[in-house]
């Protein structure tokens, strides 16, 4: 890679939606990176959700600088009783150094923001709610005029290859409406077109790799035998940090597809089954039984299903090429950076089962399993 990366201390790079799922990891990233790292917070989040306060200081202790906005549509949201203590909170706060007003949506705020603090790439992970929330945002990139790369909110499929059944189909026509205006702009830009996160594909939960496969049964779309692509949630910050700062990648699109991790949901039971030292059920969920999750249109429950009915039966990761000019692989611009295979990411959650024990003290996979037998864990919703 070398010649082809540009000097992060060109600019300050900016995430939004930090405190998210992949945000997260891109953030923690780029400060592994010794990047100079802005991370936008929504100041309603640390009263309704105290893990997302928690992961904002995280950041904050890794040495990024948290830029708070005020939401708008905050007194909708919360009664007046629980609006009047976060304004008390926010008028405590507003004297420390690296505190903002203002809302994401807030096109004079956000120019403000990037031209004030020479933000030189935006990254966005915003969720699949406020997708279009980007518009505002690339006005004002475009205002700002300090902004040389942007990464809006992508880390999935290819949303202009991929074709999923709805209610996914709907969130990928928001992602295409913002591809779109942003190569309007002509804004330079990169997407990342990351697979899967590594973890049990769990097609009701959208955070699948929060929750440790399954230790009762494993659940089998189709016939198990269509494969996908696993990225480590540490690989897909490692790489699209690498990714937004490479000359290579402008204008085009960035695929994960690391072939240690390229694996069936077939193969990935027999590799959790070697973990814990057992075998389990296989159960067959057909089809027509994700077809019938996603044709409730609950939101996010049937997005999910969608998108597992495209990776799981449609092979939608693998049944097209990246051989187009506007796409580039991963592994071929950093060959001689790992990937975490999924092996490793499954001894994690064996690690976190057995929380108290130590690599010497740590008992075999086989008495492992006589102790993860006794843990229940659900799978998160
Ligand atoms: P989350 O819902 O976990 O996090 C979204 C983050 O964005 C939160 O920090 C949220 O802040 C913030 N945010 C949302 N809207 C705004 C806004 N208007 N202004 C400022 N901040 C905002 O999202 P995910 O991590 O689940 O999703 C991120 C992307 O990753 C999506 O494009 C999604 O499709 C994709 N994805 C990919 C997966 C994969 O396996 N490849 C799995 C899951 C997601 P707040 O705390 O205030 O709400």
């Amino acid at each position: 890679a070398a010649g082809h990366e540009l000097a992060p201390t060109t600019g300050a790079t900016l995430v939004v939606g930090g405190t998210g799922y992949i945000g997260r990891f891109v953030a923690e990233a780029g400060l592994a990176l010794g990047h100079a790292l802005y991370v936008l917070v929504r100041t309603f989040g640390p009263l309704v959700c105290p893990s997302r306060a928690a992961t904002a200081a995280a950041l904050r202790e890794k040495g990024a600088i948290i830029l708070e906005v005020i939401m708008h549509e905050l007194s909708s949201r919360l009664s007046c009783m629980l609006t009047s203590i976060m304004m008390m909170t926010m008028r405590r706060r507003r004297r420390t150094s690296d505190v903002f007003q203002g809302s994401v949506n807030d096109k004079d705020f956000m120019e403000k923001t990037l031209r004030e603090n020479n933000i030189h790439v935006v990254i966005s992970a915003v969720g699949g709610e406020t997708i279009l929330d980007q518009l505002c945002l690339l006005d004002a990139i475009l205002a700002a005029g300090t902004v040389k790369r942007f990464l809006p909110s992508e880390f999935g499929h290819d949303i202009d290859k991929a074709n999923p059944v709805e209610p996914a189909l709907s969130l990928y026509n928001r992602k295409r409406r913002v591809r779109r205006a942003v190569e309007a702009a002509g804004v330079p830009y990169t997407y990342i077109c990351c697979n899967s996160i590594a973890g049990w594909p769990y097609h009701d939960n959208k955070h699948p790799s929060k929750a440790a496969p399954p230790l009762d049964r494993f659940v089998i779309y189709g016939d198990g035998s269509v494969r996908a692509f696993f990225v480590a949630g540490s690989d897909i910050g490692k790489f699209t940090m690498r990714s937004a700062f490479d000359s290579r990648t402008v204008n085009r699109a960035v695929h994960f597809r690391p072939s240690c991790n390229f694996i069936s949901m077939n193969e990935m039971a027999s590799l959790w089954e070697r973990k814990i030292g057992r075998t389990l059920p296989r159960v067959s969920f057909t089809e027509e039984d994700l077809l019938a999750i996603a044709k409730e249109n609950e939101i996010p429950t049937s997005i999910v299903a969608a998108l597992t009915h495209d990776i799981f039966i449609l092979g939608c990761q693998s049944n097209y090429s990246v051989d187009g000019v506007k796409d580039v692989e991963v592994s071929c611009l950093y060959p001689d950076m790992a990937f975490r295979t999924l092996d490793d990411c499954f001894s994690d959650y064996i690690s976190s089962l057995l929380p108290h024990q130590t690599r010497e003290t740590r008992p075999s996979a086989a008495a492992a399993a006589a102790t993860v037998d006794q843990l229940a864990v659900p799978p998160a919703t």
